[in-house]
């Protein structure tokens, strides 16, 4: 097992990708807090891992309220005893040419990535220095840390934010063996991006399914969209890797939309 009674938080766990790496690393062995908006979702995916066997916890915390996330960071450290993996991943996603993007909206996005993303951090990591034996921060970033896609500027702004706390966090969090790192996936058919396909074919006056294989898989190597699960196994490798050496860096996991 990769990660035997390792405390993990997952924000954004009641859901999609989030949810999926939660289910991985309590099949590892992981003590898993499911963190997320909605509590009542939350908990249904802590009852799924605890029911086959696996230990995890449900919190309600909203990663824009710094009351929030700092209330549910100690109830999962009062249950478990500490914390040894974050994976900051909460997110949503809101499109619009930046000439009629809502300034509210631009705000939202840049709170939920940013803000959810440095106050995580900031509670998580005096308990992976207390313990001495470090921790893993995981960021979900995107292709768009990397690469912009018209509509998208508040999105793209955010993530590729998200690399530079990362690099920051990584030598910061050095001297405690506080790794940090930023996981690139590619389009993935989860609710936030279900949501974007009629949109955007809205926006863009073209249809949904010229949205999908024109828009969003155009770059890929072969059409196909990355899973839940390719996102998932490169959440384990940051998760469970032992030493420094990896650290401050990014993959991309994106059928070869993005390539560096
Ligand atoms: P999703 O909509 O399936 O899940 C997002 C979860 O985040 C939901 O459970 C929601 O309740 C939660 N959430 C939203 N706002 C929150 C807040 N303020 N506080 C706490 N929880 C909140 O979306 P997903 O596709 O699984 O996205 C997860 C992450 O992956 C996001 O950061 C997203 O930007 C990133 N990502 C997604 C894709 C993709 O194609 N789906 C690609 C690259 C990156």
């Amino acid at each position: 097992m990769k990660l035997q009674d390792k405390v993990c938080i997952v924000t954004g766990a009641a859901s999609g990708i989030g949810k999926e790496i939660a289910l991985s690393y309590a099949r590892e062995g992981g003590k898993v807090a499911i963190a997320d908006l909605n509590k009542d979702a939350a908990q249904a995916v802590a009852d799924e891992i605890t029911k086959t066997g696996g230990t995890a916890m449900a919190v309600a915390m909203d990663v824009t309220n710094e009351d929030q996330v700092n209330a549910a960071v100690a109830e999962v450290v009062a249950a478990y005893g500490g914390v040894d993996v974050l994976v900051s991943n909460a997110g949503i996603q809101i499109v619009h040419p930046i000439e009629e993007f809502p300034f509210a909206d631009w705000k939202k996005m840049l709170a939920i990535h940013l803000d959810g993303a440095f106050l995580t951090t900031k509670a998580v990591m005096p308990h992976m220095q207390k313990s001495g034996n470090g921790g893993s921060i995981i960021y979900m970033g995107s292709v768009h840390s990397k690469e912009a896609s018209v509509l998208k500027s508040a999105y793209v702004t955010a993530k590729h934010g998200l690399i530079g706390l990362c690099k920051t966090v990584s030598k910061e969090g050095g001297k405690y063996k506080i790794r940090a790192n930023v996981i690139c996936p590619g389009f993935v058919r989860t609710p936030l991006v279900e949501k974007q396909i009629p949109e955007q074919a809205a926006a863009l006056g073209i249809s949904e399914e010229d949205v999908i294989k024109k828009v969003m898989l155009k770059e890929t190597v072969d059409g196909e969209f990355t899973t839940v699960q390719d996102v998932a196994e490169v959440a384990l490798l940051f998760a469970s890797f032992k030493s420094n050496a990896l650290t401050g860096q990014s993959i991309v996991v994106s059928h070869g939309w993005f390539m560096q």
